[in-house]
């Protein structure tokens, strides 16, 4: 079922929202971003008159309860950002009164799932060596669909609208849909939006496609490099993990980051491409300093010839401008991770020209989706945010959705 084709009226709705907001010590809320993001979700379910019921994980409680990761905290914040007011139900898994007696045009939060080891659903207490281990995860198996299904007894309607665990198999994100039938289960509009996005450049990108991949290390980003290699025309290399190609291609790379045992992959992926037909753009010459700080000496070094004693830390300006000719010729753009250690300003330079040219890429026609993690964040603080066709809100799911994988959360619902 779509959103937008469904009627809330007079139905109780179950929205599963990202509201892992960061709090400050004394728990207020310090960036709303996710709730806001949640918003045109539900508004609509309370404009069509239904009964809204929100549930959200916060932080990291392993099961237990945990004062300071409560949601009772951010209650405020979500009634003045939904404009009404906001019931509280301490107990997510005994909430049943709570959601029974909620009206029309009513909002009830629920308590942090992860209070509970079933939203989770690993089994606790029992390390993976244990002989016992496989027969405790059947078992917590087992309560996590009890516990999800008590979550679905409150509700007449499932709507999922947290990207930010699309990627997690979780009892909230996922379990739940087996208990409503295709026609009371739907993505929210920030899922749909965030689903809309992915397929734009993974299914119907327009050609020449650019892929930037940069960041700091080689192994967190080989699968989505090994994936984007069948889809786009240009791949461009930055950051620190081009030092890995450097130093298996025989270059001399100082103290530059690197990873020796993904040497051999690196040089894969180079032959993998060449194969393939797709164009790789490492960098030609880096920005290096004499130390890892802001305030280090900087000095422009071949990037296959850097001394000892200096470490490439940002993109220099003959490697921007190879890759500014190519991000402008291209017709879908994929930018994740930064192309520097960009929260040094000395060295942030790189990073914000690369945020430049994906934004004038886009005026041009392109279409640009900036996400999974640290790109994010600079285009933010390059302003650029509203320059780019899509910034997604979600780091990991959207690193795994462009690796190929399939989202745990967008399956239970679309199938
Ligand atoms: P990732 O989370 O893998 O996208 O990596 C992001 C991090 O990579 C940022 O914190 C950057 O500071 C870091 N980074 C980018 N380029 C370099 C570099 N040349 N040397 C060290 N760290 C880098």
């Amino acid at each position: 079922m779509k959103i937008d084709q469904f009627n809330f009226a007079g139905k109780k709705a179950i929205v599963r929202v990202d509201f892992n907001v960061p709090l400050d010590e004394n728990g207020n809320v310090t960036d709303d971003t996710r709730i806001r993001g949640a918003l045109p979700t539900l508004k609509k379910v309370l404009s069509d008159g239904g009964a809204l019921i929100m549930m959200s994980h916060m932080g990291k409680p392993k099961g237990k309860v945990n004062a300071k990761l409560s949601l009772r905290q951010i209650t405020e914040n979500v009634a003045k950002a939904l404009g009404a007011p906001v019931k509280f139900a301490e107990d997510c898994a005994k909430a049943q009164e709570a959601a029974a007696s909620l009206k029309p045009g009513e909002a009830l939060l629920l308590e942090n799932l992860r209070f509970y080891p079933e939203e989770e659903g690993k089994p606790v207490g029992i390390d993976k060596t244990d002989p016992k281990y496989d027969e405790a995860k059947k078992a917590m198996k087992e309560s996590q669909k009890a516990f999800a299904k008590t979550l679905a007894s409150y509700a007449d309607v499932y709507v999922n609208d947290a990207f930010g665990t699309a990627h997690r198999k979780h009892a909230s994100t996922a379990v739940i849909a087996d208990y409503f039938d295709a026609d009371h289960k739907m993505l929210g509009y920030l899922m749909e939006k965030e689903v809309k996005a992915i397929n734009n450049v993974l299914k119907n990108a327009k050609h020449p496609f650019t892929a930037i991949i940069g960041g700091s290390k080689v192994s967190s980003k080989l699968a989505v490099i090994k994936n984007l290699l069948d889809k786009v025309d240009n791949l461009i290399i930055g950051g620190g993990m081009g030092f890995t190609f450097f130093k298996a291609q025989g270059g001399k790379i100082g103290n530059s980051l690197h990873e020796d045992d993904l040497m051999p992959e690196a040089l894969n992926v180079l032959a993998e491409a060449e194969k393939k037909g797709v164009k790789v753009y490492l960098s030609v010459a880096t920005v290096a300093g004499n130390g890892f700080s802001n305030d280090a000496e900087r000095k422009i070094f071949d990037t296959h010839n850097i001394p000892d004693g200096w470490e490439g830390m940002d993109a220099s300006p003959a490697s921007l401008e190879i890759w500014k000719k190519v991000i402008m010729d291209s017709k879908t753009i994929l930018w994740n991770g930064p192309v520097g250690v960009f929260e040094f300003p000395n060295f942030a330079k790189g990073t914000g020209e690369i945020a430049h040219y994906v934004a004038d890429a886009t005026q041009n026609g392109a279409y640009s989706l900036v996400g999974g993690g640290d790109s994010v964040a600079a285009v933010n603080k390059f302003g650029l945010a509203d320059k780019v066709s899509y910034v997604s809100t979600g780091g990991g799911a959207m690193l795994e959705a462009i690796e190929g994988k399939i989202l745990p959360g967008v399956a239970a619902i679309e199938g």
